[in-house]
């Protein structure tokens, strides 16, 4: 009889789907005849931090968790105070029937940007002005210890929009208006997931261990493409345009086993992509083999009809049958719930979508190893911020900068700048913000002002670090010609540029640089030499100025290090950032991109003339 029992016991407690050593396809289908349809819906279910708890994880079996943009537990929360805030979610997933992890995700674009102390790397734009992919992987594996350094195994990067019209408030995070940098730059998914294995199948998810994350690749498909860069608007362009300017990110991202694909709040011709059956389900699963999860955008399966939420059943239907399989913060997760799983049960969704869905979820999460490590420890936290991170991040910073005009001619360059003088001049509302310097996606959604936002160097704090000491710098924000005159600086360095916003909030048709800018930078270069940087998540209106300017610099976002800047001003370093995008003359050009007839800009897509390092 003991034996019996001892038998028996044993046989209770091996569950096929908890065994690593069960190849993925066995634990896969183990874990999914065990699963009923509440526990399965509640998988594809990802609700904001704000809104979960461990008891809202346990009830309705939630899937996923997110912070959305500035959705964090306190601004200056540490590293130690996010892994315990994951772990409270995860133990209350955990604690299910089954005991299925959650996946926390959350915006980390350019690094873990939501997160007091880290290291802020140079918005995508910058990043495309490197050209350099091998940096880009470097970057992705910094922000993956980063990110998991906090707890979070999933980022909601990269982004691989392809930027036609910079009037878009996310131009930035687009790397180029070309496809083919766009994909070069997708390097970046094994930087944060890890090196796919040779011999995988294609469209695989992979995810290399506790020091990488999961990707998402977004937003799919043609975000970048709608009419005068309206944000989450229309895309019109026929197929082949379609296939050959914004899809090569995602076939390179899938080669490389990006294990999500988030899809745009945008419309193609007409249909909105979170309800295109064609694109999702046809063209990405069946056509291309992708085999990892897609994911909604923010309420995007709301916004199937216009107003969003007007016929939410409509929405659900459409989305699901689209082929998504995680939904992103729909408007009310339990009116979710129960409305995907009254239109399964009345057989208007059939069963084999959601287990398509879960299925998918599952395989990401059990080749991740999250059922394995499901809690995060603190053995990481000193990653976040590190000097080797910031040390990357200066790096990036001096590649991305673009040098559009040095001097009247090649023979009388102005930069790079001597660091001995008796006096300079540092001017402009740029150069003593880091907040600026970061942009949109920083620690707020829509990113924020000043200097306390998080840890980091301001340019004139680094010109000061790079000058000789003797040389005196002199700080004015904006000064007029007369305090320039009367002082006889050597030289002036005026750092102007845009604010911060995030997705349609930054739209813009006119373009312009904000005031005070344009007057700081004709009243100084009037009066003195003078080197203009511009801090700008795209092409500005710059044309009616520049003749005025003797050098002037393009420095994107460059974030929290911006050490990198000096290091290129004064000659530590060459400068050899190529523009990413066409820069135009006037806003009434647009869009326009190389390649385009008629083509005539002010700077073309690869202009960016060079420097040789003073040592
Ligand atoms: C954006 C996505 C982002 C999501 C979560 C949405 O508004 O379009 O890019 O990943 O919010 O914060």
């Amino acid at each position: 009889l003991l034996l019996c029992f001892l038998v028996a016991s044993t046989e209770a407690e091996y569950v096929k789907y908890k065994d690593p050593k069960q190849p993925l396809n066995a634990r896969i289908e183990d874990l999914m005849s065990r699963m009923t349809l509440e526990e399965k819906i509640g998988q594809m279910v990802q609700i904001d931090r704000s809104v979960a708890s461990a008891g809202v994880m346990k009830k309705y079996f939630i899937g996923s968790v997110l912070s959305g943009g500035g959705s964090v537990p306190a601004k200056e929360a540490s590293a130690k105070t996010w892994v315990n805030m994951v772990n409270e979610f995860q133990k209350g997933s955990l604690s299910t029937r089954l005991g299925i992890p959650m996946i926390y995700g959350i915006d980390a674009v350019h690094g873990h940007n939501n997160v007091y102390k880290a290291t802020i790397f140079p918005h995508n734009i910058g990043i495309g002005a490197t050209r350099d992919p091998e940096l880009v992987k470097r970057i992705g594996a910094a922000t993956a210890l980063e990110v998991r350094a906090t707890g979070i195994p999933y980022v909601f990067a990269p982004c691989i929009a392809v930027c036609r019209d910079p009037r878009w408030g996310r131009c930035y995070e687009s790397y180029s208006e070309d496809p083919k940098i766009v994909q070069a730059m997708t390097e970046i998914v094994p930087g944060l997931q890890g090196d796919i294995p040779t011999n995988s199948a294609k469209g695989v998810p992979f995810v290399a261990g506790r020091e990488k994350v999961v990707a998402c690749a977004k937003h799919y498909v043609g975000d970048g493409g709608t009419t005068k860069g309206i944000n989450e608007n229309n895309t019109v362009i026929d197929r082949h345009g379609l296939l050959s300017t914004h899809m090569p990110g995602y076939y390179n991202s899938i080669i490389k086993g990006v294990a999500s694909i988030m899809i745009s709040y945008s419309s193609w011709n007409g249909i909105k992509m979170h309800a295109n059956r064609d694109l999702v389900t046809g063209f990405l699963k069946n056509t291309l083999r992708f085999r990892g999860f897609v994911i909604s955008d923010w309420q995007g399966i709301d916004k199937i009809t216009t107003p969003p939420h007007a016929n939410y059943s409509y929405s659900i239907e459409a989305a699901i049958q689209a082929g998504i399989d995680m939904v992103m913060v729909p408007y009310n997760y339990t009116e979710f719930i129960d409305g995907l799983t009254s239109q399964v049960k009345n057989r208007i969704i059939p069963m084999s979508r959601i287990d398509d869905a879960v299925k998918r979820i599952l395989r990401v999460k059990f080749v991740m190893g999250l059922f394995e490590n499901p809690l995060a420890d603190f053995s990481l936290v000193n990653q976040l911020g590190s000097q080797e991170h910031r040390e990357l991040a200066r790096e990036t910073v001096r590649k991305s900068l673009v040098l559009l005009k040095n001097g009247e001619s090649a023979d009388t360059p102005l930069l790079p700048l001597p660091k001995k003088a008796s006096k300079i001049l540092v001017a402009g509302s740029h150069a003593d913000n880091l907040g600026y310097q970061c942009g949109g996606w920083t620690i707020e959604w829509q990113g924020l002002s000043g200097n306390n936002l998080t840890k980091g160097t301001t340019i004139l704090t680094a010109i000061k670090n790079t000058v000789d000491p003797k040389t005196k710098v002199v700080y004015k924000k904006n000064p007029d010609a007369q305090y320039v005159k009367s002082n006889k600086f050597d030289y002036a360095i005026v750092v102007v540029g845009e604010h911060p916003y995030a997705e349609g909030a930054g739209d813009s048709l006119n373009l312009t640089i904000p005031d005070p800018g344009p007057s700081t930078f004709t009243s100084v270069c009037g009066a003195v030499k003078c080197v203009v940087v511009i801090i700008s998540g795209r092409p500005v209106m710059i044309q009616p100025y520049i003749t005025f300017m003797d050098a002037l610099v393009a420095a994107w976002l460059p974030g929290t290090e911006g050490q990198g800047v000096a290091d290129v001003l004064f000659g530590d370093y060459g400068f050899s950032g190529k523009l990413p995008r066409t820069w135009f003359r006037t806003v009434d050009q647009l869009p326009m991109n190389a390649g385009d007839p008629h083509y005539d800009p002010l700077f073309p897509l690869g202009f960016g003339l060079t420097t040789n390092p003073t040592k």
